[in-house]
């Protein structure tokens, strides 16, 4: 399986970071399959960065192949959706983005991609409209609201599609709103889709 995300999703994002970035198109990097944690698995901050920085964000499971998918029919090829951390190592990729290199070590490590248990989409009247967020020892530390999203889901697989076979199991982190920060050892993460949690897992 394939793992995708979306750098630069939310205008409020892109504030924080500074970034006047303004790409007609989505930003899209990959995850390989050994940076997805499940199952409440622990994260054990690795000893190459100082700085790892959670991001919380909808994540989509593709349960239909496809290609070239127009973005009308879209909304067929996932059912599934939970929320997810994309976790980046903000010292190296600051570093990598200096350089002009790809941020691979940055965002693609062992583990960087937790994701919680996955919820039937038809739970949501509108794809883009679904509150999220993220607690850490208890207080709420980002929320964001898909409506915001500058590429919309449908738009994301359209655009993903034209250059990746989407398989069965392939999943897509759509971007972070703002409130982005670091982590600490001993920290407990709670993701939220509206009141329900999905996600709960600590940093070792
Ligand atoms: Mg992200």
């Amino acid at each position: 399986m394939k793992i995708f995300a979306i750098g630069l999703n939310y205008a409020s994002h892109k504030e924080e970071m500074k970034s006047v970035f303004v790409s007609e198109e989505p930003v899209i990097f990959m995850k390989p399959d050994t940076a997805l944690l499940k199952n409440g698995q622990p994260f054990f901050l690795p000893d190459f960065s100082n700085e790892i920085h959670y991001e919380t964000e909808i994540v989509i499971k593709i349960n239909r192949l496809g290609k070239n998918i127009a973005e009308r029919f879209a909304h067929r090829y996932y059912q599934e959706i939970t929320v997810g951390i994309d976790f980046t190592a903000r010292d190296l990729q600051r570093r990598l983005k200096q350089q002009g290199m790809p941020w691979e070590i940055a965002k693609s490590f062992d583990n960087s991609a937790p994701v919680g248990s996955f919820v039937s989409k038809d739970k949501f009247p509108d794809m883009q409209n679904i509150d999220f967020h993220l607690d850490i020892n208890g207080k709420t530390v980002q929320k964001g609201n898909t409506a915001a999203m500058i590429f919309s889901v449908d738009k994301i697989i359209a655009y993903i599609s034209k250059f990746f076979t989407l398989k069965i199991g392939d999943l897509i982190f759509t971007g972070t709103p703002a409130g982005i920060g670091p982590v600490a050892i001993n920290d407990h993460l709670e993701g939220y889709i509206g009141d329900e949690k999905l996600l709960d897992f600590r940093i070792k």
